[in-house]
């Protein structure tokens, strides 16, 4: 059975949102939230698919700064690591890391996370709109920073944890480059070979072709 999957880069961070599904017309789940209801709300009807969860790889703002609205819009459940909690609580202490301030206009507010998380936990298996996701906890982008297995088809949603030839910055605030070390040679470089990688930004990949080209996995 093959999945129906589409992806958008949304917000200024062009954060790559995804749609899930087994197939058009029916449930699925929203990987990622930039805050651009618009940009999903129109990939759904695209396909005219209705969200049962928002997966959310990581809380920085440019992946679950519009967590809360998309819970809000579609009455459904965001799922997060715990470890990032204090990340989601706080968009004023992101947007002054992530971009060095708040640009005139911004309210911090508008990003504030939903009223309340569903937890998850590594090694966890989920399964939503008739997809199983193995939740893999990969901490070293952020600490709760989490990628979403699809074993069964092959997929996998990397979030800012692996890009096609770079890796997740760990320079953020809880970020450590030991701990992406550890996520990558423990979850990721574990995979096979063909397991294709939707990651958080830019365009997708294969866990082969990072294996043999990304110069950031070469030393590992
Ligand atoms: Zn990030
Ligand atoms: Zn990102």
């Amino acid at each position: 059975m093959t999945l129906l999957i589409d992806g958008r880069s949304l917000w200024l961070a062009e954060t790559n949102c995804y749609v899930v599904a087994r197939e058009g017309g029916g449930p699925c789940v929203i990987v990622d939230a930039p805050d651009d209801l618009d940009g999903i709300a129109a990939m759904l009807a695209q396909h005219d698919l209705y969200p049962q969860a928002l997966l959310l790889t990581h809380a920085h703002i440019d992946h679950g700064g519009g967590a809360a609205r998309v819970v809000d819009q579609w009455s459904i459940n965001a799922y997060l690591h715990p470890d990032d909690e204090w990340l989601a609580a706080d968009p004023l202490s992101q947007l002054r890391s992530l971009i060095g301030g708040v640009p005139p206009g911004w309210d911090p507010a508008a990003f504030a996370p939903p009223q309340k998380w569903t937890w998850l936990e590594g090694g966890q298996a989920v399964t939503l709109a008739g997809i199983d996701f193995e939740v893999l906890h990969t901490p070293g982008h952020t600490p709760g920073h989490c990628c979403f297995h699809v074993a069964d088809e092959g997929i996998l949603f990397s979030g800012d944890q692996l890009f096609a030839g770079s890796v997740g910055r760990t320079d953020l605030p809880g970020g450590s480059w030991e701990q992406l070390v550890e996520s990558m040679r423990e979850h990721i470089l574990t995979l096979p070979d063909d397991t294709s990688v939707l990651p958080g930004h830019g365009p997708a990949t294969t866990i082969s072709r990072e294996r043999l080209t990304n110069p950031f996995l070469t030393h590992f």
